[in-house]
Formats: structure tokens, C-alpha cells, sequence
């Protein structure tokens, strides 16, 4: 056995004794460094690792106990062994106190009398830090023990507190543990205990806590935590691995855990405690596996946008989604010349849902790609239909996403579905965001480059004006149609600013030869200032709100009749 030894003392002779006597002991071997003062010695210490660490108490850069103290703040478990000239009983009482672990008057005793103060000091320190260890720590599965949990918890709580951010505590207890325990022994149930810890662990990010609270009970302490849904996925993801079989003597178990879940804010770690503890017993008596929130509230939220999640990632093949159309119409002629696709989910039971709750869940989960290619598909097949009924053809917008524009093979897409419906590129219009190009201009430059010269389709920026991206820059960009966003709209009539921005989008668009759609019309007042203004086409609920294919292909029908959208005449 090999000790490192770092001695600190500043008088050569008395270095060069101490090295002396302990490469006469035996029954240990001590590799020594040696430094003349305490800087020194702290360099060494962030070099090196050491046992232990011999030292005088009067050295050129520091005295009596400092050296200590200034060591074991740079290696908190470093066993220091105190060297002084004189037997002064005051000062080793003092040293011992300060945190060194022995006393040695130099001149006094011999190798193997220094070499025992080496090793009972590295020993003491050992059993130690062990001792610090396990006073926090649970001996069976090695996870925090109570007293780290509220320790932690505590911290948490405060951190969540000054930045703004959530805890959520959940409390784990195993179901029918007992009878586990009772049937198969202790030893069982403590393999089982070790089993089900490393798995808790598995389930928490870094910094996150897993602690054992009782015997079968764990609390789970989950910091930064920035909505409901995380939370939620934490807990599945609990009661997935806890319900892994589990091998005992050969034979497979399964078990389960019910979860009791308490958020703050609002409520403070001792209360946090109580109410995850009381969600944890509501949990318990619903049976195996289960988990609640504290309130109900938002155990209905919770589950609502579970189910709303889970139902969702099924509606594309049970053909949930529809598409309503809107019409948009030619301000010149009052006639139909175009149709807006807009996505609808069908729930069972629960009628339409808008897009707003819908696409960002799938822009989320990665459906976006699927259910997009379902809506370009669906609209041009829609548009041949029509067309095959001898209704006059029409423009087909349909809205793509951000993810649908970068995926590498929408191009393929658009191609395909335009040949099923035998229509001409020019048939089909592409709305897509103004933050989309601002995201990634080159990328989305070159990738509209391509859209437009291979196939030939149409390009509207939709919601003009909520960006942050001027007329002038999207000169770049091959555009054919920009859409004004509603927001400008609704106000126009009533706020000047309003109004003359859109003049100058409307005169600035036909500058840069874009044709000029406007967007949630709604009033004979709006309608007119903007045929004033020679806005070419306009959308929104003054014509029509978004209506089925049926009642379009009726309303396309009666467009023999044009809209009058010269209304104040
Ligand atoms: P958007 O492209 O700006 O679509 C226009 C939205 O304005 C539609 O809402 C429409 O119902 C609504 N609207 C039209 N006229 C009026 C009006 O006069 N007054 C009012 N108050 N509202 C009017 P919707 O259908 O809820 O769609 C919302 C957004 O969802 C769309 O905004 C579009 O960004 C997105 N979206 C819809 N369908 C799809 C789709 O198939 N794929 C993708 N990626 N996004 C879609
Ligand atoms: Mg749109
Ligand atoms: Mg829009």
C-alpha cells in the first residue's frame, strides 16, 4: 500500500527528517512531495491527489491553523496531519478542533509513530465522509434519503421561486409492495427496492432528485419544469419502467406504482409535500398504476390534452380531418377565383376542432409531414372534382408549415398530387409565413427557387405584416401573392395607421408585382375602402366563413350571380 503524502514545512532539516523516518517503516511505503509554502502547496493540491497532507504550523506564507483550513477548502476531505515545534497541549486541542485530524511534535517519536498518525488520520476522514454520505443518503438503494430530499426540496422550491419556474414533486409508492415482500421475503424485497430505484432514476433528468421517502415510498423532485404535459410524460414514464417484469429466482413479476403529483407554485415544499402525498392516496384508491394531480383542475387538463394527444395521433387513418374551403374573391368582378384549403379535425363526438389547437400539437409530434401531405393531395383532388362537375376551375391555396417546407422531398410531394388531379402548377398556391423565409433565408431561397422553377406553383406570403420582414427584402424571393393579415383589416375602418398601411402594402405589393389579397374581410366598410385602394382579391366571413365542399361547390354554382363588392354604390 502506497500513501501520497504531501508535506508542507519550510525548514529543510526538518523535511528532510521526516522523509528520513518514514522510508525506514516497514509495513507501508509513502510517496512524499514536498513544498516550502502553503501557495505552493495548494498549487500541488490542484494538481495532484493526495492522502494525506503533513503540515507546519509556521510556515513563510501562513500560520497556526489557516494552512489547514485553506487546504481542506480546496480538498474538503483532505486528511491533514498538523507538525508543530512545540508539545503546546492549546494548540493541538485547537489544530484538532480546525479540523486536523492529528498532532505531531517534531523531534518526537519515531517512523513508525508518524506512519500510525498517517493512516488513523485517513481512516478517521474516511469513516468521515461515509458517515456525511450516509447521514443523506438511503444504505439499501443508495438514493437520497429524507433529510437531502427536504434539503433539496427546499433549494428548488427557493431557485423556483426567484427565476420564475415550476417544481413538481411526485410522490411514488408501490403498489401491493407488502404482500411482495410478505410472500417472497426480505430479501426479495430488497432486490425489488434496488430494482425499482435504479429504474426511478432512469426516468428523471440530471439534476433532478429520486429519493426513498419509507420503505416502498420514493418522492421525485423534477426542477425547471415548464408545463403540465412534461410532468405528465415524467409519470408515464415511471409507470412504464416500474411496470417492466422484473426477475426474481428465474420468474417474472410485474409491478406497478401509483403517483401522486403536487406543483409549485403556488404551494411552498411543506405543503407541496402533503398535497402530493394526498394526490398519491386518491391514486391508491383508484386502483393500480394510476397517478393524480393534487388539484383537480389540473388533473382535467392533464387528461384532456393526453387524450386530446392520444386521439389525435389516430385521426389521419381513421380519416378524421376534412378541409373546408373559403372562397376568395376578385374585387374587379365579384367572382369566385379561388379557394383557401383549411384543415378541420372531425372528433368524434366532440365536432370540429380549429387548426389552432390542432397544428401545433402535429408540428409537435412530427404528424405535420403526413397530415400535410394529406391536405395538398386532398385539395387538388378536390379541386379536379369540382372541376369534373363542370363548376369554373379555380386557384387552390393550401398552408404549409415551417417542418412541411424544410422536409426534403415536398417538392415530390406537390408533383404528385398535382399529376393524380391532372392540374397545372399555376393551379395550386403555397402560403407560407413570412418568419419561415426570415428563418433560414438562404436555405429557403434556393428551396423556393427550385419549387417554383421545377413545378411552377404559386407562392403567397400569408399574414403579411405580423413579421418583421419589410416589402423591400422579399423582393429575394419569387413570390406571386401576398395576403394581408386580418389584424390590419378588422381595423381599418376605424384606425387611420391602420388604413394607410395597408395603402402602402397594397401600393408597394404592386410595385413589386405581387397581387394583393386581403384577409378576414368582414364589413361593406372594409370591402370598399380596400377596392378603393385596388386591392385585387379579398378573403373572410363578409363573402364566406370556411364551409364544406358540398356547400363551395353550391355556392360556386350560384356564382353566376357575382358578390357585389361595390357596396356603397
Ligand atoms: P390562415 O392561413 O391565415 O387562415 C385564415 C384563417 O382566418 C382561417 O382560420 C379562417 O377561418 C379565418 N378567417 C377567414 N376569414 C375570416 C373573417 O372574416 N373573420 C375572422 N374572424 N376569421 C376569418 P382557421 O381555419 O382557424 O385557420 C387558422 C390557421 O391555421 C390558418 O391561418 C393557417 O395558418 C393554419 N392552417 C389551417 N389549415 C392548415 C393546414 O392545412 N396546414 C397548415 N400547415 N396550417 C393550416
Ligand atoms: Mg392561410
Ligand atoms: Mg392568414
Amino acid at each position: 500500500m502506497t500513501f501520497r503524502v504531501l508535506l508542507v514545512e519550510d525548514n529543510p532539516g526538518d523535511a528532510r527528517l521526516v522523509e528520513l523516518l518514514l522510508s525506514e517503516v516497514g509495513s507501508a511505503a509513502f510517496e512524499i512531495s514536498h513544498s516550502d509554502t502553503l501557495g505552493e502547496a495548494l498549487e500541488l493540491l490542484k494538481a495532484e491527489e493526495f492522502d494525506v497532507a503533513l503540515v507546519d504550523l509556521s510556515l513563510p506564507d501562513a500560520s497556526g491553523l489557516d494552512s489547514v483550513k485553506a487546504m481542506q477548502g480546496a480538498v474538503p476531505y483532505l486528511p491533514v496531519v498538523v507538525l508543530s515545534g512545540t508539545a503546546d497541549e492549546e494548540v493541538a486541542v485547537e489544530a484538532i478542533s480546525g479540523g486536523a485530524e492529528d498532532y505531531l511534535v517534531k523531534g518526537q517519536g519515531d517512523g513508525a509513530l508518524i506512519s500510525r498518525a498517517i493512516r488513523y488520520a485517513i481512516e478517521r476522514k474516511k469513516a468521515e465522509e461515509r458517515l456525511f454520505y450516509l447521514s443523506q443518503h438511503d444504505a439499501l438503494t443508495g438514493l437520497a434519503n429524507r433529510a437531502l430530499f427536504q434539503d433539496r426540496l427546499g433549494h428548488a422550491v427557493a431557485r423556483a421561486e426567484r427565476e420564475g419556474e415550476a417544481v413538481a414533486l411526485i410522490s411514488v409508492d408501490l403498489d401491493h409492495f407488502k404482500d411482495f415482500n410478505d410472500a417472497l421475503g426480505n430479501r426479495f424485497g430488497d432486490e425489488l427496492l434496488k430494482t425499482a430505484a435504479g429504474r426511478l432514476k432512469e426516468c428523471v433528468r440530471e439534476g433532478d432528485t429520486v429519493a426513498r421517502l419509507g420503505s416502498d415510498e420514493f418522492g421525485v423532485i423534477l426542477e425547471d419544469v415548464s408545463d403540465v404535459p412534461f410532468v405528465v410524460s415524467v409519470a408515464r414514464r415511471i409507470s412504464e419502467v416500474l411496470s417492466r417484469p422484473f426477475e426474481v429466482r428465474g420468474e417474472e413479476m410485474i409491478m406497478s406504482a401509483g403517483m401522486g403529483i403536487a406543483i409549485c407554485p403556488p404551494s411552498k415544499p411543506e405543503r407541496l409535500v402533503r398535497e402530493a402525498s394526498a394526490a398519491l392516496q386518491r391514486a391508491k384508491s383508484a386502483g393500480t398504476g394510476e397517478y393524480r394531480f393534487f388539484s383537480s383542475e389540473m388533473n382535467v387538463e392533464a387528461f384532456e390534452q393526453l387524450a386530446f394527444e392520444s386521439s389525435l395521433r389516430l385521426a389521419l387513418e381513421r380519416g378524421e380531418f376534412e378541409l373546408h374551403y373559403q372562397p376568395q374573391v376578385e374585387l374587379s368582378t365579384g367572382r369566385i377565383v379561388g379557394a383557401e384549403a383549411l384543415l378541420r379535425w372531425n372528433r368524434p363526438g366532440l365536432g370540429l376542432t380549429p387548426p389552432s389547437k390542432v397544428i401545433p400539437v402535429l408540428e409537435r409530434n412530427g404528424m405535420i409531414l403526413a397530415v400535410g401531405a394529406w391536405v395538398i393531395e386532398t385539395a387538388c383532388e378536390q379541386s379536379r372534382a369540382w372541376r369534373d362537375q363542370g363548376l369554373p376551375p379555380l386557384r387552390m391555396a393550401v398552408n404549409l408549415s415551417p417542418k412541411q417546407f424544410a422536409q426534403p422531398n415536398l417538392s415530390e410531394v406537390i408533383s404528385k398530387a398535382l399529376a393524380r388531379a391532372s392540374l397545372a402548377p399555376e393551379d395550386l398556391e403555397l402560403e407560407i409565413t413570412e418568419s419561415l423565409l426570415m428563418d433560414d433565408t438562404e436555405e429557403s431561397e434556393t428551396k423556393l427557387k427550385v419549387i417554383k422553377a421545377e413545378r411552377g406553383v404559386r407562392v403567397s406570403i400569408d399574414d403579411f405584416g405580423t413579421g418583421y420582414s419589410s416589402l423591400a427584402y422579399l423582393k429575394r424571393f419569387p413570390l406571386d401573392v401576398l395576403k394581408v393579415d386580418r389584424s390590419f383589416i378588422w381595423d381599418l375602418t376605424e384606425e387611420a395607421d391602420d388604413a394607410s398601411i395597408v395603402a402602402a402594402i397594397i401600393g408597394l405589393a404592386h410595385n413589386l408585382r405581387l397581387k394583393v389579397i386581403a384577409e378576414g374581410v368582414e364589413t361593406s366598410a372594409q370591402l370598399d375602402y380596400l377596392r378603393r385602394q385596388g386591392c385585387d382579391e379579398a378573403q373572410g366571413y363578409y363573402f364566406s366563413r370556411p364551409i364544406s365542399a358540398t356547400d363551395f361547390a353550391r355556392l360556386l354554382e350560384s356564382d353566376e350571380t357575382p358578390f357585389d363588392t361595390n357596396p356603397t354604390n
